[in-house]
């Protein structure tokens, strides 16, 4: 008997651990709901609620080919190499298969669970190509993107990126569990949370929208990005066939053009950069800041400027409607999260690790790896981030990539009224741009090299 042991792989397809058992077989599938590490972790009420909704459906896909689900509760994951062996025992597992996850706790959980004596065997499922197999000719991983991402490129091109069809049957269908889990949840039911949604959704995107990606992608009131982030962040579907699917449709895909797929492919290709960065700098993970000269900037971090941000009251119409956003749907456009990370950092002076924990407190796609990089690269001490001189302007942003208002309007109404002029206007503003801009390169030149 094997077990799978799912994490953040919440699909029967494409999943080299599930594909690898059911050859091997017979299969029980395994799951930990671990309630105190995610609270450790931050992880968002609305994403609990995805993951429940999510292990229903997974649930039930299971039983379709006759996989039974075992779903235990433990509070750590300090407590899943005792309850994972006691399960192997019972169900006489002579090994468990998972696909590995890019997390420092995640990994060291990994190393516990092997060093209590269980035959943990560790598939990829989660990045294209492994951490630490993007390297510079001296061995290292890449300090910037654009040579990174050559590299990687040059390296998919050779790889067969079919994703894994349907795992074989294991024996007839079975009935399915009902998962709870009970902690504090919000309701997600605006992303359906299923493998066919995920599906669905990349369809629908490749069909409609991902020509035109690279001219609509920055405006957040167009639906010009494809809103995978959920299913990517839990693994309902892999970035392999996201990749898969695009090189389908469009086989030019990889070359690096100025176009709607190629610019696609290369996000899809920054969400590896940041995975390959968190596994080889595991501190990452721990709040360490990438760039060590960002230890010595002056952080203010006054608590009233933080409740501001976090309320939407900043006074800043774009940034105050892409909080309200956030806090509401649980979700933020790209352009925003990087307004809004910028306005905390720059302009407030507040830490981006009190950031990093807000988003992820609240985001249904909230990812160690992509919401640190995202962070880190706004506050200018990242791998390859925005030049500390660099400061968003909140008002030329509004103006630029909400033009009408449009966006602003759905979440104030009260500003609909106003013309296209006014509306990205600051109110009330807690902070001046002009004197926030000038404080900031003054705090933020500790960065300057040499
Ligand atoms: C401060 C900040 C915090 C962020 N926090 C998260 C987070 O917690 N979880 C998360 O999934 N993304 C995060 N991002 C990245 C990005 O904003 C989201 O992935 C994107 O908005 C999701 O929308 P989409 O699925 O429509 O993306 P698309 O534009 O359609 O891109 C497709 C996929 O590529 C990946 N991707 C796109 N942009 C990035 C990026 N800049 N970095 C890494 N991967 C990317 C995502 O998996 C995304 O689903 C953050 C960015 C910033 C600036």
């Amino acid at each position: 008997m094997q077990i799978v042991w799912f994490r953040k792989d919440l699909r029967i397809l494409d999943n080299p651990a599930l594909t690898q058992a059911c050859h091997e077989g017979p299969v029980t599938a395994v799951y930990f709901i671990t309630p105190e590490q995610w609270q450790q972790h931050d992880v968002a009420p609305i994403q609990i609620d995805f993951i429940e909704k999510s292990l229903n459906q997974l649930s039930k896909s299971l039983a379709d080919i006759g996989i039974t689900f075992i779903v235990e509760t433990v509070p750590k994951f300090a407590d899943v190499p005792e309850a994972l062996d006691a399960i192997c025992r019972r169900v006489n597992a002579t090994a468990v298969l998972a696909n590995s996850e890019v997390e420092v706790d995640e990994i060291s959980r990994d190393i516990k669970v092997q060093q209590y004596g269980i035959n943990l065997r560790l598939y990829q499922g989660d990045c294209i190509i492994n951490p630490g197999q993007v390297l510079t000719q001296q061995g290292t991983m890449f300090k910037v993107f654009t040579p990174f991402k050559i590299n990687w490129l040059k390296q998919a091109m050779e790889m067969d990126l079919t994703p894994y069809g349907s795992p074989d049957k294991q024996s007839d269908k079975i009935s399915p569990i009902n998962i709870q889990i009970a902690m504090d949840k919000k309701d997600s039911s605006a992303w359906e949370a299923s493998e066919a949604a995920a599906l669905d959704h990349l369809s629908v995107f490749l069909d409609e929208s991902v020509e035109s990606y690279h001219l609509d992608r920055d405006f957040p009131a167009k639906s010009g990005t494809s809103m995978l982030s959920p299913y990517l962040a839990l693994g309902l579907i892999s970035a392999k066939q996201c990749m898969n699917a695009i090189l389908q449709r469009f086989p030019d895909a990889f070359n690096n053009a100025q176009n709607g797929p190629a610019t696609w492919v290369n996000e899809l290709v920054w969400r590896e950069f940041y995975r390959h960065i968190m596994v080889l700098n595991p501190d990452l993970g721990k709040g360490h800041n990438y760039n060590e000269l960002g230890n010595r900037i002056q952080w203010q971090n006054n608590p009233n400027l933080f409740t501001a941000w976090c309320e939407g009251k900043t006074g800043y119409p774009l940034v105050d409607a892409a909080m309200q956003q956030l806090i509401q749907t649980g979700w933020m456009h790209n352009r925003l999260r990087m307004v809004c990370a910028s306005f905390l950092t720059k302009h407030l002076l507040i830490d981006w690790r009190w950031g990093e924990v807000f988003f992820k407190q609240h985001l249904i796609d909230g990812d160690l790896a992509s919401n640190n990089g995202g962070w880190q690269w706004a506050a200018s001490t990242g791998c390859d981030a925005q030049p500390y001189f660099r400061i968003f302007n909140p008002i030329i942003q509004s103006q630029k990539f909400d033009p009408n208002g449009q966006f602003i309007s759905i979440y104030n109404q009260a500003l609909s009224h106003l013309s296209d002029k006014q509306i990205h206007l600051p109110n009330n503003p807690v902070v001046e741009h002009k004197l926030a801009r000038l404080t900031a390169l003054d705090i933020f030149s500790v960065l300057k090299k040499g």
